[in-house]
């Protein structure tokens, strides 16, 4: 596979480089500049997910990563159900994975891919979260042989179960909790990847969501869901995607230009840079703010130029999106909507992107929203906005009993070098 950095064509990469290097110079994103179309498509959608996936990616992928086959297999290890949530309506629940977020998909296919080009070279992975991202990580990596994962979150601001899924697996993952706010934990990671003779010592890597890897393992999903449907539901798909840095969208775009037929809808919170974008030309960020559907609070989505540029290889117009915007009054509406109406229980970001998706289908279309997160992360909001009680998945359960494992440290570059220098012993 050839990627190139869309801010400099001329350089060129391999999917193997640009998943080592994550970033390119000037830090331009890595992007392929043609897709070759599927050919078999209808057989394709014949197949179960793991042997479907495998030609996908090999597809993409071409002759690297000898062993992706393998690598599927083991990280694709759950299901991906399409779930019928109201008429002419399903939800892709993609949160059956060990964090119960999308996230596990990307996360666990890069932490093999990663274990798989490393070659004799340890690595150590540096990220730092405001809840899912982490967890996923820390969870996808665990006990992969030579590489060690340090996250790092701010004190007290993130929910306890998502503080539980990354501090209590121990091992080869530390649970740095910082003294102080999340801006703060991502600048220290910022100062460690700058601190070019630290990140050479300790094969840094950053595992963040700009990761070609992750955005390819996300493409498979789409063509899962599309395969659940009958021959005439196919015909008609559209897409609504919960959007947060565009990831997400992105892979299914990608999914578009390998063959699949669908259209997509934009869906965000009141974080709407896009959707004002794409009705007035002009791209004006805002100050981020904070909303229920937290992990969509993002006002510069970093995967965006990947989105234009897909849409400029392919000559797909802007103008062919459909999106839409929620504050958290409306979100909170729809939720309680769809519980009264088929009794599907949404989290906040997946209610969005059913709205913007009603809003926006049309006679004879099949719509399918991605369920993004599983209710119970956002259980104590959920509980509330519907008057009701959820349980907790069983692997939630018990690993909410176990004991944390984090080290606490104040907001100090030289002091979380110390620690992980120590901790790798070096
Ligand atoms: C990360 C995340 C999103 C946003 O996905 P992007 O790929 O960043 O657009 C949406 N919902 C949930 C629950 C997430 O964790």
């Amino acid at each position: 596979m050839e990627l190139f950095n869309l801010k400099d064509h001329n350089e060129q990469v391999s999917f193997t480089e640009a998943v080592l290097r994550g970033i390119g110079r000037e830090q331009g994103l890595f992007f392929p500049d043609r897709i070759e179309p599927l050919s078999d498509l209808d057989e394709l959608l014949s197949l179960p997910l793991v042997p479907r996936s495998q030609r996908i990616l090999r597809h993409l992928i071409g002759s690297e990563i000898p062993n992706l086959e393998a690598i599927i297999e083991d990280a694709f290890s759950f299901r991906a159900p399409v779930v019928k949530a109201d008429e002419n309506i399903y939800c892709l629940e993609l949160f059956h994975g060990p964090t119960l977020a999308f996230k596990d998909f990307g996360a666990r296919f890069m932490a093999r891919v990663l274990g798989s080009v490393r070659g004799e070279q340890h690595l150590t992975i540096l990220t730092a979260t405001s809840g899912d991202t982490g967890a996923a990580v820390a969870a996808a990596f665990y006990e992969q042989p030579g590489i060690d994962v340090v996250v790092l979150y701010p004190e007290g601001k993130i929910s306890v179960l998502q503080e539980k899924l990354i501090a209590t697996l121990g091992k080869n993952v530390r649970a740095v909790r910082i003294k102080g706010i999340f801006d703060e934990c991502q600048d220290l990671v910022k100062t460690a990847f700058d601190d070019l003779s630290f990140k050479q010592q300790i094969g840094l890597n950053s595992a963040n969501s700009i990761n070609i890897s992750r955005l390819l393992a996300q493409v498979c999903y789409y063509f899962e869901a599309v395969a659940q449907l009958d021959e005439k539901e196919r015909e008609h798909v559209v897409f609504s995607v919960p959007c947060g840095n565009f990831g997400n969208l992105t892979a299914g775009l990608v999914a578009k230009a390998l063959g699949l037929k669908a259209r997509f809808v934009i869906s965000c919170n009141a974080n709407d840079t896009v959707p004002r974008y794409l009705k007035s030309g002009v791209w004006d960020p805002h100050q981020t703010i904070a909303t229920l559907s937290n992990a969509m609070d993002i006002s510069r989505p970093n995967n965006w130029p990947r989105v234009e540029a897909l849409c400029r290889m392919m000559g797909w117009p802007l103008s062919s999106f459909d999106y839409g915007s929620m504050t958290d009054s409306e979100t909170e509406e729809t939720m309680r909507r769809l519980y009264q109406k088929t009794g599907y229980i949404a989290e906040p970001h997946a209610a969005i992107a059913y709205q913007t998706l009603q809003n926006s289908l049309k006679p004879g279309e099949t719509g399918i929203f991605l369920g993004t997160a599983h209710p119970a992360k956002f259980k104590s909001d959920v509980e509330r906005i519907l008057s009701t009680s959820l349980e907790l998945p069983q692997t939630l359960q018990q690993r909410s009993q176990l004991p944390l494992k984090a080290v606490s440290l104040p907001a100090d570059y030289a002091g979380l070098k110390a620690y992980i220098l120590k901790e790798l012993g070096r």
